[in-house]
């Protein structure tokens, strides 16, 4: 069997293959010691953070002071030098973007990203949007009814976009395109910035780089994903014709139901949580997530040969005992290990859609047998 994947090697310590029990898995390039750093992961594609914790985390660095307002909001006079003839922003209506930072330098430094101002003017719009919608009542997402979630299922709901509702909106004119905005929560709002941001970051992402092709074969749960939850269905559907109204065609023009489905598929399962703290720490704030292609391969055990932590905005993967050569290398998914089995395979199922085949599980379901 071909046990190459198309992703291949990621640093010179281990390599992606395909496994001869089903899916693919990071293995050792060669003998680790304890303390090799295997990755430091800073290319994510999508980021989020949490609506609620939206003016107490900085956006550059995910700095988080025990609740304080960050005290660095993007105003209009730091980005008018950015503003061109195609990406547009009102000065006098200008509301921040939803961004918010621990420091001038951070600002600074968010700012220096190629192209920024168009991810700038994408939220802004977005932010726009979310304030209507906050003066006016809006409608729940009725729960769709009992029926199975299947693939045909999903696929018919958005060919019916594709098909009938992208036609009708590309003939209105902007008023009337306007008029068609299906109301957002916060919620909605939150996961529609992680599409714009994930947009933003493909379009100017080097077709030939590791980051785009480990986002290209990331595996998609969406199918497990709705199944266990079928109002996402509706709510993805509703936060694509929110961002294919309101984008401007600088952004718009990559926003495919093909790609849009695949940014919040391979989300679904595969999104770090950027936590507050230490990753093991009981009362951590949950601040936000964000997709880090190079480092989604590594698979769950609950007897983990790394550690992941964060530094700022960046991952940090290291061995934390010694590793010989072509071992898989296997993470903690979600500060489970204090868990008992069963409820860490509980979690894995719900949250992962996968059986928890670990040796420690292996072991301590022996132990109950
Ligand atoms: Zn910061
Ligand atoms: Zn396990």
């Amino acid at each position: 069997m071909d046990n190459n994947c198309e992703v291949g090697r990621i640093s010179p310590f281990f390599e992606v293959k395909n496994t001869t029990y089903g899916g693919r898995a990071c293995f050792s390039a060669a003998p680790l010691e304890k303390g090799t750093v295997v990755l430091e992961a800073n290319d994510s594609v999508g980021t989020c953070v949490a609506y609620d914790f939206r003016k107490e985390v900085c956006h550059n660095c995910y700095t988080y002071q025990d609740g304080k307002t960050m005290k660095f909001k993007m105003t209009y006079p730091d980005i008018a030098h950015l503003v061109t003839d195609e990406v547009k922003i009102n000065a006098k209506k200008f509301n921040g973007a939803g961004l918010w930072f621990c420091s001038e330098a951070c600002k600074l430094e968010f700012l220096t990203q190629p192209h920024v101002i168009e991810l700038i003017a994408c939220y802004e719009l977005l932010l726009s949007v979310l304030k209507m919608m906050q003066k006016r009542a809006v409608d729940e997402l009725q729960e769709r009814s009992r029926e199975q979630i299947t693939e045909d299922v999903i696929n018919h709901a958005w060919l019916e976009v594709i098909d009938s509702w992208i036609p009708k909106i590309d003939k209105m004119k902007l008023s009337k395109k306007m008029s068609q905005l299906p109301d957002i929560t916060e919620e909605e709002y939150n996961c529609a910035r992680f599409v714009i941001k994930s947009l933003f970051t493909l379009k100017y992402l080097d077709p030939e780089s590791q980051t785009k092709a480990a986002f290209k074969t990331l595996q998609s749960n969406e199918l497990s994903k709705i199944a266990r939850f079928p109002i996402l269905l509706d709510f993805q559907i509703l936060i694509f014709k929110t961002l294919y109204i309101i984008l401007p065609g600088y952004t718009r023009q990559n926003l495919s139901v093909k790609l849009f489905r695949h940014i919040l598929g391979s989300e679904y399962g595969n999104a770090f949580g950027i936590w507050e703290q230490e990753e093991l720490s009981e009362n951590r704030e949950f601040l936000g997530y964000a997709v880090y292609p190079r480092a989604s391969y590594f698979n769950h055990s609950c007897d983990p040969n790394l550690t992941k932590s964060r530094i700022k905005g960046t991952m940090v993967f290291t061995a934390n005992k010694d590793v010989p050569k072509g071992e898989p290398l296997c993470i903690d998914y979600s500060g489970l290990l204090s868990h008992t089995m069963l409820k860490r395979r509980q979690l894995l199922k719900e949250n992962w859609f996968f059986e928890c085949c670990c040796t420690r599980c292996e072991s301590e379901l022996q132990a109950i047998h």
